[in-house]
């Protein structure tokens, strides 16, 4: 392998040009790491990824401890698809409640995946695999006709928010094809808002403001989600016109005994007020937090304090 190691390793000149080659070679021995051919291949496929991974090395072995996580990964993009069809995901609702009078203002829908042999895979976990796989183009399709069909079919009349994925931002056709879901559900799209992360304006961040005025002048709000945990979160505000912001959970961390994480909350509710965009605190899970929001002025929360996400049967007209 040492030979073979040094003639990858090699310049080559062609037409005067200085040309470097590279070569990753993976390999896996039989018995130990596999007992058939197909088996063999894919576990010598696995170390030949590893030793692209690699840049010492451009010659790896297969060993066991490489394949979890891997083969994790390269299942569950297989897996997204094929569980789509199969009707192995479904939608959890969580409520947003008015301080004021603890009315409920609206539900964030929340995607849930139960795997025939993993169980339940948290979002966490498995919209990141579909973003890179792809997988999220049909999934985010899917979730947007879903909440349109179980809230139409429960009659909810609140708005309900749907998180978006910058992926899913960046699809050519993505405003047409939404707009085509929700005129065949007949949704009323002012029930409608859509969840962004910052992470969404670090590509194109005029291209994706114009996108999003697109769908608030269909009449779909626009809450910027996760906020201050995202990248150039002012200027952001500054740029756009948020219809809602959503305070990440992160801030409530101790601002019921550290005086300086209540300072923090403070300013971005006065923020938010100053500039006339309503401000969801996000994960309040004390009866502590929250008053220390009320007395603040925060005006809406979401949070365990209020109800986990459940079906859609579980929520509250
Ligand atoms: P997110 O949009 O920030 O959603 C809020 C997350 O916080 C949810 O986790 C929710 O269950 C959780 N949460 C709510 N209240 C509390 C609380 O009081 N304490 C704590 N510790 N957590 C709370 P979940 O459902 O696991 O979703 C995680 C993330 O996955 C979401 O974060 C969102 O970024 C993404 N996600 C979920 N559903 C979808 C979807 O349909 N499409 C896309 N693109 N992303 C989704
Ligand atoms: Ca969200
Ligand atoms: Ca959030
Ligand atoms: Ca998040």
């Amino acid at each position: 392998t040492r030979r073979l190691d040094k003639c990858f390793n090699s310049q080559y000149r062609i037409n005067g040009r200085e040309i470097a080659i590279s070569a990753s070679i993976g390999g896996a021995v039989y018995p130990d790491d596999g007992a058939d051919i197909n088996m063999l291949i894919s576990n010598a496929d696995l170390a030949m990824h590893r030793a692209k991974a690699d840049v010492d090395h451009n010659i790896c072995w297969y060993a066991a401890e490489m394949d979890e996580k891997t083969r994790m990964r390269n299942l569950m993009s297989a897996d997204i698809c094929k569980g789509l069809a199969a009707g192995q995901f479904f939608m959890h609702y969580q409520g947003k409640r008015a301080l004021r009078d603890n009315s409920i203002t609206g539900y964030e829908a929340l995607l849930r995946w139960h795997h025939p042999v993993y169980g339940e895979i948290p979002p966490d976990v498995f919209i990141p695999l579909a973003e890179e796989s792809g997988a999220i183009i049909p999934l985010g399709y899917w979730v947007i006709e879903q909440v349109c069909r179980e809230s139409l079919a429960g009659n909810i009349r609140k708005r309900i928010s749907v998180n978006i994925s910058p992926v899913q931002l960046r699809h050519h056709d993505f405003i047409k094809n939404v707009r085509e879901i929700l005129k065949r559900m007949a949704y009323p799209l002012s029930l409608l808002e859509f969840e962004v992360t910052e992470t969404a304006f670090i590509i194109d961040k005029t291209l994706t403001f114009n996108i999003l005025r697109q769908f608030q002048k269909m009449g779909i709000s626009i809450a910027l989600d996760d906020f201050g945990t995202g990248y150039s979160s002012l200027s952001t505000l500054r740029d756009f016109r948020f219809d809602v912001i959503k305070l990440d959970r992160c801030f409530l961390e101790n601002i019921e005994t550290h005086p300086e994480a209540r300072s923090f909350v403070r300013a971005i509710i006065s923020l938010g007020k100053a500039i006339h965009t309503p401000l969801v605190a996000e994960g309040v899970e004390t009866l502590a937090q929250l008053r220390v929001l009320e007395e603040e002025g925060c005006t809406e929360i979401q949070g365990f304090l209020f109800g986990k996400p459940a079906g859609i049967a579980s929520i509250q007209r």
